[in-house]
């Protein structure tokens, strides 16, 4: 595998600090509201590095989090936490809230073909190794205390912007519009730790005891300590979408490198936004679409995917209802001719070879896309196609083998049937023919005449 390091800003080769397996974490949604499309771009991105380096033979130890507290509202006035907000607003308790958005959040991964990472951990049931790693960057001179919350004291931490390169200046005007507005702070870019639960906080609901009172931990802190509780202290990759790279990542090699004085993260992966007209799809915008936006309007999820896959992972994608009907063809093209052929146990290497070889450079899902078509389109037996593209959907996700397994589950009662219709229609008994058919569609199939024959599909 060859993948862009946001960190060296360059295309390196990937080797896991242990030769079989690869530890990977990815920032995990905040639950505060519907997980739109432009979300799904980012996970179906993560989903298709990890299965990539699956096919490479390397067992992948994969965690993601669930931001379930301590996100505070950007543009507010006042600060506010964006879970406890909308609880407010929707007359719920955080906690109930923020697990119905998580359930939103895996209906719609998984309606995409997600692959659930083995650790999904809440920040709320992480707080004691929170607590844990604020102790540490206390002992280690990282952190100070303030009457309204603990901070990161970004100046003992040299190499700060390093992930971002903004220089130090442009942070700080960045973080004088910041939402605490705190005097204490030693420096306007200092970043929150944890906070306590008095002033502006002292409604907050969910809080927990801390050796320096009663609160709850900022979002920075939350990642830091998951993955390095899970993963251990230097991660082989970190993933994101490219909004991470100034702030919260910025700030989580801060807390992680200052607690152990260890890289944190050897390969920083970053997903570039999905647009509508031209503006990114967000939440605040409400230009957003949900997934079920996507089915409302007769799309399948995976058209979804395959309209993912086909741009390039660090470009912006342009999303139009146009783009999208494009991919659901597509995908329904895919699918009627997996549906034509048998089942072979043999795959094409080298068709593989290059398919696979496009994915590991840098992900290059566009130029893998086009190596499967060329080899549906070539003059190998059908057999041998079948086994290599679904070798290839192992990373592409679009459970093209529930299609091919179509074929092989037309049911005998259906075969009778349309062998039957077969011979009516060799003797021209077209009213005993379509008789046949009705009953062939009642029993939940449909027969298409072709040049080769009938071709029998699941209606
Ligand atoms: P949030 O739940 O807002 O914290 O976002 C979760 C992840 O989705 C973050 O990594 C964001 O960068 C990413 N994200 C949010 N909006 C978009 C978008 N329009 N396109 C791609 N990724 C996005
Ligand atoms: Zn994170």
């Amino acid at each position: 595998m060859h993948l862009y390091d946001t960190l060296t800003r360059k295309v390196e080769e990937f080797r896991p600090l242990n030769s079989d397996h690869v530890t990977m974490y990815t920032c995990g949604p905040t639950v505060y509201d519907y997980t739109h499309i432009g979300h799904l771009k980012k996970y179906v991105g993560d989903d298709l590095l990890r299965r990539t380096l699956e096919a490479d033979g390397f067992m992948m130890q994969h965690v993601m989090n669930i931001t379930d507290v301590g996100h505070l509202v950007s543009d507010a006035d006042e600060g506010d936490d964006k879970i406890e907000r909308m609880a407010r607003e929707k007359n719920m308790m955080p906690e109930e809230l923020a697990r119905f958005f998580e359930d939103y959040f895996f209906k719609s991964t998984t309606a995409l073909n997600v692959e659930r990472p083995k650790i999904v951990a809440r920040a709320t049931e992480h707080v004691k190794e929170q607590v844990k790693l604020i102790e540490k960057l206390f002992e280690n001179g990282f952190a100070y205390q303030t009457d309204q919350a603990i901070y990161f004291d970004v100046s003992k931490f040299p190499t700060y912007t390093k992930l971002s390169g903004q220089k130090l200046e442009e942070k700080e005007a960045g973080a004088r519009e910041d939402v605490i507005v705190d005097s204490q702070k030693r420096h306007p870019y200092d970043f929150a730790l944890w906070f306590f639960a008095v002033g502006r906080f002292a409604r907050h609901i969910l809080r927990w005891p801390s050796p320096w009172g009663e609160g709850f931990p900022g979002w920075h802190i939350e990642c830091s300590a998951m993955s390095m509780l899970y993963l251990g202290d230097t991660l082989d990759i970190h993933t994101g979408g490219i909004d991470h790279i100034p702030v919260h990542h910025t700030n989580e090699i801060a807390q992680s490198e200052g607690a152990t004085g260890r890289r944190f993260v050897r390969f920083w992966v970053h997903h570039d936004f999905l647009l509508v007209d031209g503006e990114k799809m967000s939440k605040s915008k409400k230009n957003f679409y949900t997934i079920d936006d996507i089915t409302k309007r007769g799309f399948d999820p995976l058209a979804l995917r395959y309209l993912f896959l086909t741009s390039h992972y660090r470009d912006k994608l342009n999303f139009t209802w146009e783009s999208l009907q494009a991919a659901q063809n597509a995908l329904n093209n895919l699918r009627e001719e997996v549906r034509n052929w048998d089942m072979g146990d043999k795959v094409d290497d080298g068709f593989w070879q290059k398919f696979l070889e496009a994915a590991n450079n840098d992900l290059g899902t566009p130029q893998a896309l086009a190596f499967m078509w060329e080899m549906i389109k070539s003059c190998l037996p059908s057999n041998l196609k079948a086994a290599t593209l679904l070798q290839m959907d192992k990373i592409l996700g679009l459970e093209l083998d529930k299609c091919v397994a179509q074929k092989l589950q037309i049911p005998e009662e259906v075969s009778k049937l349309v062998k039957e219709r077969e011979e009516a229609r060799g003797e021209r008994d077209f009213t005993r023919s379509d008789e046949l058919r009705k009953e062939i569609e009642k029993l939940g199939f449909e027969i298409e005449d072709t040049s080769s024959g009938p071709r029998v599909k699941k209606s």
